[in-house]
């Protein structure tokens, strides 16, 4: 069989019926080099958007089924018309959605896992000679129930696609031209990055960088499938690889800066100093689907003999959260839940950071010297996140990126010229 090729374009990539046109030309072009060409996209422009608006003037909390049933109607329109612009330009295309594949995920609503994906359909449909559109971002249940795999999933279908083919490449074709060193929209001379490993780019992903769904990364690292994110509108471009650490020189301690303006802050206060408490806390959130991300404990007070656990979760998840606390309350005889969504978690990452002390502290004065608050801390061997205010974030993310020399016009020079830290 030929090689499998694996592209996504992302809802600017396919925004309007022109974007679909020449989303078609680069998919043929693919195909004329030989190849067999599996598409997934994305809904159009903002449809998503435009999607959750509506279901947010109907109901406070929607339920996550009808949510799901909702949002994924949006890749149902793009699949059809990629192909119909592929066959209007005399190649032969078939599109189906998630259902029609097999993309096989737990009975979640909203943040869905892959769990197996069907190939039989595929790969016949790639040996009658045609170029296969699937839809990104949902997935069905072995009970035939439609899941959404939470926003930005289309790369993970896209990454879990090529790997359950085991195809040569997975290219994410998105509006920029690669993986930057921040994001390019806050930072206009963030540097495009000709390669970054698997680990970097999942820390930056779940760190915020929007470029890429984190568990697309997961997948691509577990599976080894090299991953590309290259542009939409300059297909000349090579983009970014992303690939294992080993194959990287690692020439400078941190490679990039993200801000996530999407957390929330709960502090459970006073909290009984017992043991099973936090185990208590966590299972029921756990429960719920409610993934955690900085937690804090602090010492508990001699007088009271009480402490107070602060956690941050994503801001999707505050009301669902909220119900859940309300119900332990009484369980954990914990004093009052404070709530706190005027926050973003900003983080710089590197695996060049690992024993190479200092770097932590140039991070805090960065953000001290601009008089930012830090809330919480958490670390990681290659990362480092400061909790702070929404409104503080891109002048730290600003900040951060120049301390450590990351911009396009002094990158080139920063090679053996590190940091004395
Ligand atoms: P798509 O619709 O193609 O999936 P996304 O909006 O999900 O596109 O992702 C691309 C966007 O990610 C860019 O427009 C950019 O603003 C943002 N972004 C955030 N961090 C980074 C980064 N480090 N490098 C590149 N883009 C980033
Ligand atoms: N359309 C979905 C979203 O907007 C999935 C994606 O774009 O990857 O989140
Ligand atoms: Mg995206």
């Amino acid at each position: 069989m030929r090689r499998i090729i694996v592209q996504k374009f992302g809802g600017t990539s396919v925004a309007d019926t022109e974007k679909i046109k020449n989303v078609a030309k680069t998919v043929i072009k693919e195909k004329n080099n030989g190849n067999n060409v599996v598409v997934v996209v994305s809904a159009m422009g903002h449809t998503t958007d435009y999607l959750v608006k509506m279901a947010r003037d109907l109901s406070k909390s929607p339920s996550s089924r009808e949510m799901d049933m909702l949002l994924s109607t949006g890749e149902g329109v793009s699949i059809a018309l990629l192909a119909m612009a592929i066959q209007a330009q005399g190649y032969e295309a078939v599109s189906f959605n998630a259902m029609q594949v097999g993309i096989f995920t737990e009975n979640i609503h909203s943040k869905a896992r892959i769990i197996k994906i069907q190939t039989e359909k595929l790969k016949q449909n790639l040996n009658e000679g045609k170029i296969v559109v699937v839809a990104g971002f949902q997935g069905v249940t072995e009970d035939g129930e439609i899941t959404t795999l939470g926003r930005g999933g289309s790369d993970t279908s896209a990454v879990a696609l090529a790997a359950a083919l085991n195809a040569e490449r997975c290219d994410i074709y998105t509006d920029v031209e690669g993986v930057y060193t921040t994001d390019p929209r806050v930072v206009p001379k963030a540097s495009k990055l000709k390669e970054i490993s698997y680990e970097e780019m999942l820390e930056l992903a779940q760190a915020g960088a929007g470029v890429l769904h984190p568990r697309s990364v997961e997948i691509a690292k577990l599976n080894h499938v090299p991953l590309r994110v290259r542009s939409s509108f300059k297909t000349d471009d090579t983009g970014t690889l992303i690939l294992g650490v080993e194959k990287m020189e690692i020439d400078r301690p941190v490679t990039g800066v993200a801000a996530d303006l999407s957390q929330a802050r709960i502090v459970v206060c006073d909290v009984p100093d017992v043991p099973g408490q936090a185990a208590k806390l966590f299972s029921k959130l756990a429960q719920e689907n409610i993934s955690v991300d900085m937690i804090i404990q602090s010492y508990a007070r001699k007088v009271s003999n009480t402490n107070d656990i602060a956690f941050t979760i994503d801001s999707a998840d505050l009301e669902k959260a909220k119900e859940t606390l309300n119900q332990l309350k009484d369980n954990i005889h914990c004093g009052e839940i404070q709530i706190n969504s005027d926050i973003a978690k900003v983080s710089i990452v590197g695996a060049g950071m690992i024993d190479r002390p200092g770097i932590a502290s140039m991070m805090f004065e960065t953000l001290a010297n601009l008089g930012i608050n830090i809330k919480m801390i958490s670390t990681s061997e290659i990362k480092i996140s400061c909790l702070v205010d929404k409104s503080d974030a891109d002048k730290a993310v600003k900040a951060l990126h120049e301390e450590f020399k990351l911009a396009s016009d002094i990158i080139a020079d920063v090679k053996g010229d590190l940091p004395n830290v």
